[in-house]
């Protein structure tokens, strides 16, 4: 089935209306309708190849939010119709030490969502099971999608530096990362 997405040919062109054939679904791939998406200014680097990495067409979108409709073969964790988002990283090789570390996101083999990949403007898009993170059913999509990307950017710092209540944080612009910041380090 085909995915139709908003993507773009070029820098500085313009999205327009895509539609691909993503083929048969990967073993440890699972297929997810998109509910919501959040814009980054990465996705606006990678659209006009602000990096020299980009591969076209670009379909941008790394703050996703839908539910799971298709499960490969190898797949765990999830379920048909489970909440799940997916932020930069749509895959790694799960089996090197920073994957078997938690840390995928620094793997070699790690696959960007947008970059050589196809992103969430688009009513579908696919990721490795480990990569599609279980969301609550409570969260609205819209507000979700930024902390799939914002959003952990600036929680990791809070986690890795052990902040607690009694510290006080400071963060440094309030754009698209700093206003959630600020929500964190309030709650
Ligand atoms: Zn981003
Ligand atoms: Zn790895």
């Amino acid at each position: 089935m085909q995915i139709n997405a908003w993507a773009t040919k070029g820098p500085n062109q313009p999205l327009e209306p895509l539609s691909y054939d993503p083929g048969l679904l990967a073993p440890d791939d699972v297929e997810i309708a998109v509910e919501a998406c959040g814009l980054c200014h990465s996705d606006v680097s990678v659209m006009n190849n602000e990096w020299g990495i980009s591969s076209y067409p670009v379909i941008p979108g790394h703050e996703v939010i839908g539910k799971v409709v298709a499960l490969g073969s190898n797949a765990k964790g999830l379920t048909i119709g489970q909440r799940v988002g997916v932020g930069w990283g749509s895959g790694s090789c799960m089996h090197c030490a920073q994957c078997q570390n938690g840390e995928g996101n620094l793997c070699a083999q790690n696959v960007p969502t947008i970059v050589g990949h196809f992103g969430g403007f688009a009513d579908r898009v696919r990721a490795q099971w480990p990569w599609a993170v279980p969301i609550p059913d409570g969260l609205d999509p819209a507000n979700a999608g930024p902390l799939l990307c914002g959003g952990v950017t600036v929680f990791t710092p809070l986690k890795v530096f052990d902040i607690k209540p009694i510290h006080r944080v400071g963060a440094v612009g309030i754009g698209g990362l700093g206003h959630l910041a600020l929500q964190f380090a309030k709650a």
